[in-house]
């Protein structure tokens, strides 16, 4: 049986052995232990996926495309080339990889890109991962260009949240931001969105000086308006990005807040959607307001996540090059998963403690949001 090679960021293969078999350090099952003894058709326990700091891996983000019908210009440049076809992964390949991922305890699937609902015929996916018996959350981070299409579809599926990233409510700005996107498009899907009923909506806004600061407050009332939740975010160093300059651009969360504070009584909140967001409630609204800080309030101890791109790499962290080749064991292996979930456990050994993202060096990570699956 062939070895699934894991990397670190300098791409040097990880002599996992030595880390997996010891029992109770990662990637144990149970308490047990799994060695690359193991032969095919050998079962693996349903327990949980756990890394060498202890923390259980519950979510997996899974990026379905790379391609996106925007080019938001913190994310990847206008002339971004998206990955040849056959080095995606097919819908079928990702049932798998979920159906897989759920044995191992991951409860929560989130489905992204790119831009996830552009990719053909990804209701079918919807469907499927919404059928998992072991899954409790399947949500999506989407555009919102074509939800007025797909809102009640993904309803249907299983969905139960979505994200939707809107960074300016005004149209000249939602271009220059989006550089291909339409406001009324991804407004459009809101209100679809909202129709169709969901558990809970969020609206998701990277926040940049210069280009949308000033309209934190508008942003905001928008989504406590519809009884939607916002989340502020600070843009990360993904990728290079053109003539962007993200230093210039860098809003703080606390600065966030500051500026919130002006319009609304803001509560601090112990709750949780299980994410990086630090919450805040404000007094008859049922939206909550979120800061998502990965400068400046780190939230890897907590980390419960890993993410797979459109190609099928395992990647353990957002702000670091770790990562696994789980597109070989899919394939080497067409119809034994079981060479699969020894590559996601294994994986485990080198999930690292976290990151640390640092606006002088740059780029940080030279993979785009559209890559890792945002
Ligand atoms: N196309 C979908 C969307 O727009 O939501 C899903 C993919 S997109 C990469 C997911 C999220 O990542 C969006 O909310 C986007 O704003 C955010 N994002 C992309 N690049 C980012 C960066 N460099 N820093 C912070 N957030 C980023």
């Amino acid at each position: 049986m062939g070895e699934h090679p894991v990397f670190l960021g300098h791409n040097e293969p990880v002599p996992w052995r030595g880390l997996i078999d010891r029992p109770g350090r990662c990637g144990a099952l149970g308490g047990t232990s799994v060695t690359d003894d193991q032969t095919p058709g050998q079962t693996v326990p349903n327990e949980v996926l756990r890394d060498r700091f202890g923390r259980t891996i519950s979510y997996l983000r899974l990026s379905v495309t790379d391609r996106c019908d925007m080019r938001c210009l913190y994310c990847m440049t206008p002339d971004v080339r998206f990955l040849p076809s056959e080095q995606v992964l097919s819908l079928e390949e990702m049932v798998r990889l979920g159906r897989t991922f759920t044995e191992l305890g991951v409860t929560k699937i989130r489905v992204t890109g790119g831009e996830p609902l552009v990719r053909r015929d990804v209701l079918w996916l919807f469907e499927q991962l919404g059928a998992l018996p072991r899954l409790r959350e399947l949500v999506l981070t989407t555009n919102g260009s074509q939800l007025a299409r797909l809102a009640g579809p993904l309803k249907a599926a299983g969905v139960r949240r979505i994200n939707i990233s809107l960074d300016s409510l005004r149209p000249e700005r939602f271009g220059r931001i989006t550089r291909t996107g339409r406001l009324e498009r991804t407004l459009g899907g809101i209100d679809a969105a909202l129709a169709a009923g969901f558990l809970r909506l969020k609206i998701n806004s990277v926040v940049l000086r210069g280009y949308n600061h000033d309209e934190i407050a508008d942003l905001a009332r928008f989504a406590l308006d519809r009884g939607m939740d916002i989340s502020f975010i600070e843009e990360m160093p993904l990728g290079m990005v053109g003539s962007h300059d993200r230093a210039q651009a860098y809003y703080p969360s606390d600065a966030v807040l500051r500026d919130l504070a002006e319009h609304f009584d803001l509560i601090p909140s112990p709750e949780t959607s299980g994410g990086p967001s630090r919450y805040y409630r404000v007094p008859g609204r049922s939206g909550r307001i979120g800061l998502i800080s990965p400068h400046s309030h780190n939230f890897c101890a907590s980390c419960n996540r890993v993410r797979v791109s459109a190609e099928g790499r395992l990647l353990l962290c957002l702000g670091q090059e770790h990562s696994a080749d789980l597109r070989r064991a899919l394939r080497a292996n067409p119809v034994d998963d079981l060479p699969l979930k020894r590559a996601i456990i294994r994986a485990m050994a080198i999930k690292p403690a976290g990151h640390d993202f640092d606006l002088a060096v740059r780029p940080v990570i030279l993979r785009h949001m559209n890559m890792t699956g945002g």
